[in-house]
Protein backbone atom coordinates (compact mmCIF):
# COMPACT_ATOMS: atom_id res chain seq x y z
CA UNK A 1 0.00 0.00 0.00
CA UNK A 2 1.48 3.53 -0.92
CA UNK A 3 2.17 5.91 2.08
CA UNK A 4 -1.13 8.32 2.37
CA UNK A 5 -1.12 10.90 0.71
CA UNK A 6 -0.90 14.45 3.04
CA UNK A 7 -4.38 15.50 0.94
CA UNK A 8 -6.21 12.54 2.14
CA UNK A 9 -4.61 11.98 5.40
CA UNK A 10 -6.22 15.70 5.57
CA UNK A 11 -9.27 14.79 4.51
CA UNK A 12 -9.77 11.73 6.74
CA UNK A 13 -8.96 14.01 9.73
CA UNK A 14 -11.66 16.59 8.42
CA UNK A 15 -13.85 13.55 8.08
CA UNK A 16 -13.78 12.59 11.50
CA UNK A 17 -13.57 15.96 12.92
CA UNK A 18 -17.32 16.48 10.95
CA UNK A 19 -18.44 12.69 11.92
CA UNK A 20 -17.47 13.73 15.50
CA UNK A 21 -19.15 16.97 15.94
CA UNK A 22 -22.06 15.70 14.24
CA UNK A 23 -22.59 12.53 16.56
CA UNK A 24 -22.25 14.88 19.17
CA UNK A 25 -24.41 17.49 18.31
CA UNK A 26 -27.38 15.47 18.10
CA UNK A 27 -27.49 13.31 21.01
CA UNK A 28 -29.48 14.89 23.17
CA UNK A 29 -32.58 14.64 20.15
CA UNK A 30 -31.74 10.74 19.33
CA UNK A 31 -33.27 8.13 20.75
CA UNK A 32 -31.09 6.89 23.17
CA UNK A 33 -31.64 3.55 22.13
CA UNK A 34 -29.43 1.95 19.02
CA UNK A 35 -32.17 2.18 16.22
CA UNK A 36 -30.43 -0.24 14.25
CA UNK A 37 -30.34 -4.31 13.53
CA UNK A 38 -27.61 -6.94 13.43
CA UNK A 39 -28.90 -7.44 9.55
CA UNK A 40 -28.74 -3.64 8.90
CA UNK A 41 -25.09 -3.56 10.25
CA UNK A 42 -24.44 -6.67 8.66
CA UNK A 43 -25.80 -5.65 5.30
CA UNK A 44 -24.25 -1.98 5.68
CA UNK A 45 -20.36 -3.32 6.62
CA UNK A 46 -20.17 -6.94 5.31
CA UNK A 47 -19.55 -9.08 2.68
CA UNK A 48 -17.08 -10.59 1.33
CA UNK A 49 -13.69 -9.24 2.35
CA UNK A 50 -12.96 -7.13 -0.56
CA UNK A 51 -9.95 -8.17 -2.70
CA UNK A 52 -8.64 -4.61 -3.51
CA UNK A 53 -7.55 -1.82 -0.97
CA UNK A 54 -10.43 0.66 -0.65
CA UNK A 55 -9.84 4.36 -0.08
CA UNK A 56 -9.77 5.14 3.89
CA UNK A 57 -12.28 7.84 3.03
CA UNK A 58 -14.67 5.95 1.63
CA UNK A 59 -14.19 2.79 4.46
CA UNK A 60 -14.29 5.34 7.04
CA UNK A 61 -17.87 7.31 5.31
CA UNK A 62 -19.48 3.73 5.32
CA UNK A 63 -18.40 3.08 9.21
CA UNK A 64 -20.39 6.85 9.72
CA UNK A 65 -22.95 5.95 7.94
CA UNK A 66 -23.44 2.15 9.72
CA UNK A 67 -22.86 4.47 13.28
CA UNK A 68 -25.83 6.76 13.33
CA UNK A 69 -27.98 3.47 13.96
CA UNK A 70 -25.27 1.14 15.15
CA UNK A 71 -24.57 2.99 18.35
CA UNK A 72 -26.60 3.10 21.86
CA UNK A 73 -26.22 6.90 22.81
CA UNK A 74 -24.20 5.64 26.09
CA UNK A 75 -22.60 9.05 26.26
CA UNK A 76 -25.90 10.63 26.53
CA UNK A 77 -27.13 12.53 29.97
CA UNK A 78 -30.08 10.57 29.36
CA UNK A 79 -28.44 6.86 29.79
CA UNK A 80 -28.88 5.16 32.81
CA UNK A 81 -27.62 1.95 32.25
CA UNK A 82 -25.80 -1.16 33.76
CA UNK A 83 -22.88 1.45 34.94
CA UNK A 84 -21.70 3.02 31.90
CA UNK A 85 -20.19 6.99 32.52
CA UNK A 86 -19.87 9.21 29.19
CA UNK A 87 -16.95 11.23 28.28
CA UNK A 88 -15.58 14.17 29.84
CA UNK A 89 -14.44 16.65 27.10
CA UNK A 90 -10.96 16.66 27.68
CA UNK A 91 -10.60 12.80 27.94
CA UNK A 92 -12.54 11.87 24.49
CA UNK A 93 -9.95 14.52 22.44
CA UNK A 94 -6.81 13.01 24.69
CA UNK A 95 -8.23 9.48 23.90
CA UNK A 96 -8.92 10.62 20.04
CA UNK A 97 -4.77 11.67 20.02
CA UNK A 98 -3.59 8.23 21.19
CA UNK A 99 -3.82 6.22 18.87
CA UNK A 100 -2.42 8.65 16.49
CA UNK A 101 0.40 8.89 18.15
CA UNK A 102 0.34 4.42 18.56
CA UNK A 103 2.40 4.41 21.45
CA UNK A 104 2.97 1.44 22.87
CA UNK A 105 2.51 1.44 26.99
CA UNK A 106 4.58 -1.21 28.06
CA UNK A 107 7.75 0.25 27.77
CA UNK A 108 8.98 3.38 28.90
CA UNK A 109 11.59 3.72 25.85
CA UNK A 110 8.86 3.50 23.20
CA UNK A 111 6.21 5.50 24.95
CA UNK A 112 7.69 8.22 27.52
CA UNK A 113 4.33 10.26 27.19
CA UNK A 114 1.97 7.35 27.84
CA UNK A 115 4.33 6.23 31.20
CA UNK A 116 4.82 9.43 32.53
CA UNK A 117 1.00 10.49 32.11
CA UNK A 118 -0.04 7.00 34.41
CA UNK A 119 2.35 7.93 36.35
CA UNK A 120 1.28 11.10 37.45
CA UNK A 121 -2.69 10.29 36.99
CA UNK A 122 -1.50 7.45 40.30
CA UNK A 123 -0.14 10.02 42.30
CA UNK A 124 -3.36 12.39 41.83
CA UNK A 125 -5.68 8.63 41.82
CA UNK A 126 -4.07 7.98 44.98
CA UNK A 127 -4.57 11.27 46.33
CA UNK A 128 -7.87 11.48 45.51
CA UNK A 129 -9.10 8.24 46.61
CA UNK A 130 -7.54 8.32 49.99
CA UNK A 131 -4.86 5.18 49.23
CA UNK A 132 -1.63 5.36 50.29
CA UNK A 133 0.82 7.61 48.64
CA UNK A 134 3.21 4.68 48.52
CA UNK A 135 0.95 2.46 46.47
CA UNK A 136 1.26 0.27 42.99
CA UNK A 137 -1.24 0.95 40.06
CA UNK A 138 -1.79 -0.65 37.22
CA UNK A 139 -3.77 1.05 34.30
CA UNK A 140 -5.54 -2.46 33.03
CA UNK A 141 -8.97 -2.43 30.76
CA UNK A 142 -11.69 -2.24 33.54
CA UNK A 143 -12.88 -3.75 36.74
CA UNK A 144 -12.81 -7.24 35.95
CA UNK A 145 -8.82 -7.67 35.53
CA UNK A 146 -8.42 -5.23 38.15
CA UNK A 147 -10.15 -7.44 40.46
CA UNK A 148 -8.30 -10.16 38.24
CA UNK A 149 -5.20 -8.83 38.81
CA UNK A 150 -5.80 -7.94 42.90
CA UNK A 151 -6.67 -11.76 42.97
CA UNK A 152 -2.99 -12.67 41.10
CA UNK A 153 -1.00 -10.03 43.53
CA UNK A 154 -3.02 -11.45 46.82
CA UNK A 155 -2.42 -14.96 45.58
CA UNK A 156 1.35 -14.40 45.65
CA UNK A 157 1.38 -12.30 48.77
CA UNK A 158 -0.48 -15.02 51.33
CA UNK A 159 1.06 -17.96 49.80
CA UNK A 160 4.68 -16.70 50.04
CA UNK A 161 3.80 -16.12 53.45
CA UNK A 162 2.92 -19.54 53.96
CA UNK A 163 5.95 -20.57 52.01
CA UNK A 164 5.00 -21.48 49.15
CA UNK A 165 6.33 -20.02 45.49
CA UNK A 166 3.32 -20.22 43.65
CA UNK A 167 5.26 -18.80 40.48
CA UNK A 168 7.62 -21.30 40.39
CA UNK A 169 6.13 -24.45 41.89
CA UNK A 170 2.17 -23.49 40.50
CA UNK A 171 -1.03 -24.06 42.87
CA UNK A 172 -1.05 -28.30 42.70
CA UNK A 173 0.79 -29.41 46.34
CA UNK A 174 0.62 -26.08 47.83
CA UNK A 175 -1.49 -24.76 51.35
CA UNK A 176 -4.77 -23.81 49.89
CA UNK A 177 -5.98 -20.49 49.13
CA UNK A 178 -9.33 -19.39 50.57
CA UNK A 179 -11.60 -16.40 49.12
CA UNK A 180 -13.84 -14.99 51.17
CA UNK A 181 -16.91 -12.34 50.21
CA UNK A 182 -20.05 -10.70 50.68
CA UNK A 183 -23.34 -12.91 49.89
CA UNK A 184 -23.40 -9.42 46.75
CA UNK A 185 -19.97 -9.36 45.52
CA UNK A 186 -19.75 -8.94 41.95
CA UNK A 187 -19.52 -11.61 39.62
CA UNK A 188 -16.36 -10.62 38.20
CA UNK A 189 -14.85 -11.62 41.70
CA UNK A 190 -15.77 -15.04 40.88
CA UNK A 191 -15.00 -15.07 37.29
CA UNK A 192 -11.02 -13.80 38.50
CA UNK A 193 -10.86 -16.57 41.12
CA UNK A 194 -11.98 -18.98 38.11
CA UNK A 195 -9.41 -17.44 35.72
CA UNK A 196 -6.51 -17.58 38.60
CA UNK A 197 -7.06 -20.94 39.61
CA UNK A 198 -8.98 -20.66 43.08
CA UNK A 199 -11.90 -22.36 42.99
CA UNK A 200 -15.47 -21.10 41.72
CA UNK A 201 -17.10 -19.25 44.23
CA UNK A 202 -16.16 -17.53 47.24
CA UNK A 203 -16.75 -18.44 50.98
CA UNK A 204 -19.62 -16.25 51.22
CA UNK A 205 -20.49 -13.94 54.08
CA UNK A 206 -23.80 -12.57 54.67
CA UNK A 207 -25.18 -9.02 54.32
CA UNK A 208 -27.27 -6.74 55.39
CA UNK A 209 -30.52 -5.58 53.96
CA UNK A 210 -28.77 -3.29 50.81
CA UNK A 211 -25.89 -5.64 50.59
CA UNK A 212 -23.59 -4.69 52.03
CA UNK A 213 -21.04 -7.15 54.35
CA UNK A 214 -21.60 -7.56 58.00
CA UNK A 215 -18.36 -7.38 60.35
CA UNK A 216 -19.82 -9.79 63.01
CA UNK A 217 -20.75 -12.21 60.01
CA UNK A 218 -17.16 -12.07 58.37
CA UNK A 219 -15.69 -12.33 62.11
CA UNK A 220 -17.71 -15.79 62.46
CA UNK A 221 -16.85 -17.06 59.01
CA UNK A 222 -13.28 -16.29 59.65
CA UNK A 223 -13.16 -17.75 62.93
CA UNK A 224 -13.62 -21.38 60.98
CA UNK A 225 -11.19 -20.49 57.94
CA UNK A 226 -7.14 -21.48 58.31
CA UNK A 227 -4.49 -20.70 56.18
CA UNK A 228 -3.76 -18.50 53.17
CA UNK A 229 -7.28 -16.20 53.12
CA UNK A 230 -8.18 -13.46 50.34
CA UNK A 231 -11.48 -11.47 52.10
CA UNK A 232 -12.84 -9.48 49.00
CA UNK A 233 -14.96 -6.11 50.13
CA UNK A 234 -16.87 -4.11 48.23
CA UNK A 235 -17.77 -0.37 47.63
CA UNK A 236 -20.86 0.44 45.53
CA UNK A 237 -22.95 -3.02 44.84
CA UNK A 238 -23.46 -2.91 41.52
CA UNK A 239 -27.61 -2.96 42.08
CA UNK A 240 -27.99 -0.77 45.56
CA UNK A 241 -24.75 0.59 45.32
CA UNK A 242 -24.41 -0.19 48.71
CA UNK A 243 -20.69 0.01 50.81
CA UNK A 244 -19.40 -2.24 52.43
CA UNK A 245 -18.06 -1.13 56.33
CA UNK A 246 -14.65 -1.47 54.95
CA UNK A 247 -12.40 -0.39 57.56
CA UNK A 248 -14.36 -2.67 60.17
CA UNK A 249 -14.24 -5.36 58.02
CA UNK A 250 -10.70 -4.86 57.23
CA UNK A 251 -9.70 -4.56 60.87
CA UNK A 252 -11.68 -7.90 61.32
CA UNK A 253 -9.70 -9.41 58.25
CA UNK A 254 -6.35 -8.28 58.93
CA UNK A 255 -6.78 -9.81 62.85
CA UNK A 256 -7.46 -13.25 61.10
CA UNK A 257 -3.99 -12.26 59.12
CA UNK A 258 -6.30 -12.22 55.54
CA UNK A 259 -5.60 -10.07 52.68
CA UNK A 260 -7.84 -7.46 51.93
CA UNK A 261 -9.20 -6.60 48.45
CA UNK A 262 -11.58 -3.39 47.72
CA UNK A 263 -13.89 -3.87 44.70
CA UNK A 264 -14.52 -0.20 44.12
CA UNK A 265 -15.08 -0.46 40.34
CA UNK A 266 -17.76 2.78 40.74
CA UNK A 267 -18.18 2.98 44.62
CA UNK A 268 -14.39 3.51 45.49
CA UNK A 269 -14.68 7.33 43.95
CA UNK A 270 -17.03 7.40 47.20
CA UNK A 271 -13.94 8.24 48.85
CA UNK A 272 -13.40 11.50 47.24
CA UNK A 273 -16.52 12.89 48.76
CA UNK A 274 -16.35 14.66 51.97
CA UNK A 275 -20.02 13.93 53.06
CA UNK A 276 -19.28 10.27 52.58
CA UNK A 277 -16.02 10.26 55.06
CA UNK A 278 -17.10 8.37 57.60
CA UNK A 279 -18.81 5.20 55.21
CA UNK A 280 -15.58 5.07 53.63
CA UNK A 281 -13.73 5.24 56.62
CA UNK A 282 -10.49 3.00 56.51
CA UNK A 283 -10.09 2.33 53.13
CA UNK A 284 -7.10 2.86 52.46
CA UNK A 285 -5.96 0.14 55.07
CA UNK A 286 -7.07 -2.29 52.97
CA UNK A 287 -4.26 -4.00 50.67
CA UNK A 288 -5.73 -3.78 47.25
CA UNK A 289 -8.34 -2.15 45.01
CA UNK A 290 -10.09 -2.20 41.89
CA UNK A 291 -11.40 1.02 40.52
CA UNK A 292 -12.40 1.97 36.98
CA UNK A 293 -11.77 5.42 34.80
CA UNK A 294 -14.59 4.61 32.10
CA UNK A 295 -17.64 4.51 34.80
CA UNK A 296 -18.19 7.46 37.29
CA UNK A 297 -14.42 9.18 36.16
CA UNK A 298 -16.15 9.53 32.81
CA UNK A 299 -13.36 8.34 30.48
CA UNK A 300 -14.02 6.44 27.18
CA UNK A 301 -13.86 2.96 27.09
CA UNK A 302 -11.68 1.07 28.22
CA UNK A 303 -9.72 2.37 31.42
CA UNK A 304 -9.50 0.43 35.00
CA UNK A 305 -6.79 0.52 37.63
CA UNK A 306 -5.87 -2.03 39.44
CA UNK A 307 -3.97 -1.05 42.82
CA UNK A 308 -2.01 -2.64 45.96
CA UNK A 309 -0.41 -1.60 48.78
CA UNK A 310 2.58 -4.08 48.19
CA UNK A 311 4.60 -3.04 44.95
CA UNK A 312 7.00 -5.86 45.75
CA UNK A 313 4.41 -8.32 45.93
CA UNK A 314 2.77 -6.37 43.40
CA UNK A 315 5.82 -7.16 40.51
CA UNK A 316 6.61 -10.52 41.78
CA UNK A 317 2.87 -11.60 40.87
CA UNK A 318 2.34 -9.90 37.57
CA UNK A 319 6.44 -8.66 36.42
CA UNK A 320 8.23 -10.07 33.45
CA UNK A 321 10.89 -12.12 33.59
CA UNK A 322 14.10 -9.41 32.27
CA UNK A 323 16.45 -11.70 31.65
CA UNK A 324 13.69 -13.91 29.72
CA UNK A 325 13.00 -11.06 27.28
CA UNK A 326 16.99 -10.01 26.79
CA UNK A 327 15.69 -8.04 23.21
CA UNK A 328 14.17 -5.63 24.79
CA UNK A 329 15.06 -2.70 26.85
CA UNK A 330 13.95 -1.98 30.33
CA UNK A 331 14.35 1.24 32.20
CA UNK A 332 12.61 3.00 36.09
CA UNK A 333 10.62 -0.54 37.06
CA UNK A 334 7.50 2.10 38.08
CA UNK A 335 7.90 3.24 34.55
CA UNK A 336 7.73 0.29 32.70
CA UNK A 337 3.63 -0.69 32.60
CA UNK A 338 4.98 -4.41 31.48
CA UNK A 339 5.71 -4.85 35.42
CA UNK A 340 2.01 -3.68 36.74
CA UNK A 341 -0.27 -5.21 34.77
CA UNK A 342 -0.95 -8.97 33.19
CA UNK A 343 -0.07 -7.42 29.43
CA UNK A 344 2.37 -7.20 27.35
CA UNK A 345 1.75 -4.63 24.51
CA UNK A 346 -0.89 -2.07 25.48
CA UNK A 347 -2.28 1.63 24.66
CA UNK A 348 -1.77 4.00 26.49
CA UNK A 349 -5.02 4.52 28.11
CA UNK A 350 -3.42 6.47 31.27
CA UNK A 351 -3.66 9.31 28.90
CA UNK A 352 -7.02 9.94 28.99
CA UNK A 353 -7.48 9.84 32.30
CA UNK A 354 -4.57 11.99 32.71
CA UNK A 355 -6.86 14.00 30.46
CA UNK A 356 -9.62 14.18 32.85
CA UNK A 357 -7.96 14.54 36.01
CA UNK A 358 -6.20 17.37 35.07
CA UNK A 359 -9.38 19.00 33.36
CA UNK A 360 -11.28 18.60 36.39
CA UNK A 361 -9.41 19.01 39.01
CA UNK A 362 -9.99 18.02 42.09
CA UNK A 363 -13.22 19.85 42.31
CA UNK A 364 -14.82 18.94 39.24
CA UNK A 365 -14.35 15.42 40.42
CA UNK A 366 -16.07 15.86 44.09
CA UNK A 367 -18.80 17.70 42.12
CA UNK A 368 -19.36 15.29 39.37
CA UNK A 369 -19.75 12.62 41.79
CA UNK A 370 -21.91 14.35 44.08
CA UNK A 371 -24.30 15.37 41.30
CA UNK A 372 -24.51 11.70 40.42
CA UNK A 373 -25.63 10.96 43.64
CA UNK A 374 -27.88 14.36 44.06
CA UNK A 375 -29.35 13.40 40.15
CA UNK A 376 -30.05 9.92 41.76
CA UNK A 377 -31.30 10.81 45.02
CA UNK A 378 -34.13 13.24 42.72
CA UNK A 379 -35.17 9.63 40.50
CA UNK A 380 -35.81 8.55 43.85
CA UNK A 381 -37.94 11.56 45.18
CA UNK A 382 -39.88 12.02 41.64
CA UNK A 383 -40.47 8.55 40.86
CA UNK A 384 -41.71 7.16 45.16
CA UNK A 385 -44.62 10.16 44.12
CA UNK A 386 -46.18 8.09 41.63
CA UNK A 387 -49.03 5.69 42.98
CA UNK A 388 -47.71 2.57 42.74
CA UNK A 389 -44.38 3.17 42.51
CA UNK A 390 -41.79 2.40 45.37
CA UNK A 391 -37.94 2.53 45.92
CA UNK A 392 -36.73 -0.64 46.55
CA UNK A 393 -33.05 0.52 48.35
CA UNK A 394 -30.99 3.13 50.01
CA UNK A 395 -30.29 5.51 47.14
CA UNK A 396 -26.54 6.31 49.46
CA UNK A 397 -25.07 7.08 45.73
CA UNK A 398 -26.01 6.78 41.66
CA UNK A 399 -28.01 3.77 41.83
CA UNK A 400 -31.74 3.35 42.82
CA UNK A 401 -34.02 0.25 42.61
CA UNK A 402 -37.43 0.70 41.69
CA UNK A 403 -40.91 -1.38 41.80
CA UNK A 404 -44.03 -1.29 39.85
CA UNK A 405 -47.34 -2.21 41.38
CA UNK A 406 -49.19 -4.62 39.18
CA UNK A 407 -47.05 -4.15 35.80
CA UNK A 408 -44.65 -6.95 34.08
CA UNK A 409 -41.19 -4.87 34.54
CA UNK A 410 -39.52 -6.91 31.39
CA UNK A 411 -42.36 -4.74 29.34
CA UNK A 412 -41.45 -1.78 31.30
CA UNK A 413 -38.72 -1.50 30.72
CA UNK A 414 -38.94 -2.74 26.76
CA UNK A 415 -41.39 0.47 26.59
CA UNK A 416 -39.05 2.75 27.77
CA UNK A 417 -36.04 1.53 25.87
CA UNK A 418 -38.13 1.95 22.99
CA UNK A 419 -39.67 5.06 23.54
CA UNK A 420 -36.30 6.41 23.76
CA UNK A 421 -35.87 9.36 26.12
CA UNK A 422 -33.66 7.46 28.22
CA UNK A 423 -32.12 4.25 28.67
CA UNK A 424 -32.64 2.13 31.46
CA UNK A 425 -32.27 -1.59 32.41
CA UNK A 426 -34.38 -4.28 34.56
CA UNK A 427 -32.83 -6.56 37.84
CA UNK A 428 -33.49 -9.08 40.29
CA UNK A 429 -32.72 -7.95 43.71
CA UNK A 430 -34.06 -10.04 46.89
CA UNK A 431 -36.27 -11.79 44.65
CA UNK A 432 -38.04 -8.57 43.18
CA UNK A 433 -37.94 -7.50 39.45
CA UNK A 434 -37.23 -4.03 39.49
CA UNK A 435 -36.17 -1.45 37.19
CA UNK A 436 -32.77 -0.38 37.63
CA UNK A 437 -30.99 3.28 37.38
CA UNK A 438 -27.49 4.33 37.67
CA UNK A 439 -26.51 7.87 37.59
CA UNK A 440 -22.95 7.80 36.03
CA UNK A 441 -22.94 10.44 33.13
CA UNK A 442 -21.12 13.97 33.83
CA UNK A 443 -23.77 15.90 31.99
CA UNK A 444 -26.63 14.43 33.83
CA UNK A 445 -28.76 17.58 35.15
CA UNK A 446 -32.43 17.92 36.90
CA UNK A 447 -33.94 18.42 33.65
CA UNK A 448 -32.60 15.09 32.33
CA UNK A 449 -34.33 13.46 35.47
CA UNK A 450 -37.45 15.03 34.95
CA UNK A 451 -37.55 13.81 31.00
CA UNK A 452 -36.42 10.55 32.33
CA UNK A 453 -39.16 10.08 34.90
CA UNK A 454 -41.71 11.63 33.06
CA UNK A 455 -41.21 8.90 30.60
CA UNK A 456 -40.68 6.16 32.53
CA UNK A 457 -44.27 7.22 34.46
CA UNK A 458 -46.22 7.93 31.04
CA UNK A 459 -44.77 4.14 30.10
CA UNK A 460 -46.13 2.65 33.71
CA UNK A 461 -49.14 4.53 33.48
CA UNK A 462 -50.32 2.95 29.86
CA UNK A 463 -48.87 -0.37 30.83
CA UNK A 464 -50.91 -0.20 34.17
CA UNK A 465 -53.95 0.88 31.96
CA UNK A 466 -54.19 -2.16 29.88
C1 LIG B 1 -18.61 -2.73 36.74
C2 LIG B 1 -18.12 -3.51 37.89
C3 LIG B 1 -17.12 -4.48 37.74
C4 LIG B 1 -16.58 -4.86 36.39
O1 LIG B 1 -15.93 -3.78 35.80
P1 LIG B 1 -15.67 -3.69 34.22
O2 LIG B 1 -15.04 -2.37 34.06
O3 LIG B 1 -17.00 -3.82 33.56
O4 LIG B 1 -14.75 -4.83 33.87
C5 LIG B 1 -16.66 -5.11 38.87
N1 LIG B 1 -17.17 -4.82 40.08
C6 LIG B 1 -18.14 -3.93 40.26
C7 LIG B 1 -18.64 -3.64 41.64
C8 LIG B 1 -18.66 -3.23 39.17
O5 LIG B 1 -19.60 -2.31 39.34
Amino acid sequence: MPRPDPRTTGQLLDRVRTHAARHLAALDDRPVRATGTPDELRDALGGPLPDAPEDPVAVLDLLTAAAERGTTATTSARFFGFVIGGAVPAAMAADMLTPVWDQNAGLYVVGPLAAVTEEIARGWLLDLLTLPPDAAMGFVTGGQMANTTALQVARHHVLAAAGWDVERDGLAGGPPVTVVAGRERHSTIDRAMRQLGLGGRPVLVDVDDDGAMRPDALAEVLGGVDGPTIVCAQLGNVNTGALDPVGAVTDVAHGHGAWVHVDGAFGLWAACLPRLRAATEGVGRADSWAVDAHKWLNVPYDAGMVVTAHPASHVAAVGTDRGQSAYLQFGERTLDAVEWTPEFSRRGRGVAVWAALRSLGRRGVVDMVERGCAMAARFAELLAAEPGVHIRNTVVLNQVLVGFDDVDVDALVTAVQQEGTCWMSGTRWRDAHLLRISVSNWQTDEEDVERSVEAVVSAYRTLRAT
